[in-house]
């Protein structure tokens, strides 16, 4: 049986029904969106590990609740602040999402982002039809805080990823706070914190103690190991999170992942996601001393996260890696698209890309 869509006028949408902003859109290519093939997956900084969670068999005839309280107090404890102050979503995905679509109006507002940096907060701006200030890191990091807030002009909000995928780059504590001070009367600062288990010492967290226009978004995705999960948490003042929970949708946390999410910040799963946080950093500098020593490599970024940014000699070794199952991200950065980002894998995983860099120098260096 043919399953082939027929083509006739009647299925052709009117034209014009499209608005201009998403028939222009590119849809955001995730790491799992690209059909690749490939059995080691070092390309979406995930976690290695895995953990069997079960279910607690609750009834499943009623919806849940919209931001189930012993969650709430779970992730509150964990991040030393009041329940009032954490709202649970749908991924730190659906954080971004909500705070543009709470904050700014189409066709008028701006975000500044500072590039390279993560992807979705482009594709939320382009997909809300909302202006993107693009700055750079390298404004971020080197300019002074004046020159900084003077560029960000009148965005509404202020992205920080910190540290920053994929460079791995930090921004101090301090700064952001100074930051947020210029900026009280203008935009929100939204720091993510998707990496920050791996440097937990840098978190702005602290900051939401002074300032009403700072906001922390966080995630299980990525050290908590929980990508499959879509777990994220918004971290703010009330006067932030207020207006931002007319905006959510109703039930967005199902009964299934409110359970497990539960199970993954109890005390002992916290102290284990530690454990593995300091095991996947010993790994990676590992890593990184392959790397620098690599006659392949030509840069390597130092920086925080469960991944490495590196620029190769040639980009034909992504091509060699693929042949071999290793699926790592391949990246256009500065004008150049010979980067690739390598998440850290458990240490087989590792073992593999130490092969394939000997492979790609002839080289048969003892593997340590
Ligand atoms: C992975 C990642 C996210 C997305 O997290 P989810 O909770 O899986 O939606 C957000 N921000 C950054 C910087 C990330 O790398």
């Amino acid at each position: 049986m043919s399953t082939d869509v027929k083509q006739s006028d009647t299925l052709r949408l009117p034209p014009g029904l499209l608005p201009k902003n998403i028939a222009d859109l590119s849809a955001y290519s995730s790491a799992k969106s690209e059909k690749l093939s490939g059995s080691t997956w070092l390309n979406a900084n995930e976690s290695p590990y895995t953990r069997e969670y079960k279910l607690s068999g609750q009834a499943l005839n009623r919806y849940p609740d919209p931001q189930p309280q012993q969650v709430i107090q779970a992730y509150a404890d964990y991040v030393g602040l009041a329940p009032e102050q954490v709202v649970m979503t749908r991924g730190a995905d659906e954080g971004i999402e909500l705070l543009v679509r709470t904050f700014c109006q189409s066709a008028k507002d701006s975000i500044a982002i500072f590039a390279p940096t993560y992807g979705m907060y482009k594709v939320t701006a382009d997909t809300h039809n909302v202006a993107l200030n693009t700055l750079s890191q390298e404004l971020l990091l080197q300019g002074d805080v004046d020159e900084i807030c003077t560029q960000v002009g009148d965005a509404k909000l202020v992205f920080i990823c910190n540290p920053n995928n994929p460079t791995g780059a930090l921004v101090s504590q301090d700064k952001i706070a100074a930051i947020a001070a210029r900026l009280t009367s203008s935009a929100l600062v939204v720091v993510d914190e998707a990496y920050i288990e791996f440097c937990p010492e840098q978190s702005a967290v602290s900051l939401l103690a002074d300032y009403a226009n700072v906001v922390v978004l966080r995630t299980l995705s990525k050290a908590f190991a929980l990508a499959g999960l879509r777990t994220g948490f918004t971290l703010a003042n009330t006067q932030v999170l207020a207006p931002l929970r007319k905006v959510l949708a109703p039930y967005p946390v199902s009964t299934v992942v409110a359970d497990i999410t539960a199970q993954a910040l109890s005390t002992s799963n916290i102290a284990s996601m530690r454990r593995q946080v300091d095991i996947l950093n010993a790994l990676k500098s590992r890593l990184q001393q392959w790397l620098e020593q690599s006659d392949a490599v030509t840069r390597v970024l130092k920086g925080k996260g469960n991944f490495v940014t590196l620029q190769l000699k040639d980009k034909n070794a992504i091509a060699i890696a693929y042949q071999q199952g290793l699926v790592m991200r391949p990246f256009t950065l500065y004008g150049q698209d010979n980067w690739l980002r390598i998440s850290i894998g458990n240490e087989q995983e590792l073992g593999e890309v130490k092969a394939w860099l000997d492979s790609l120098t002839g080289s048969t260096a003892t593997n340590q």
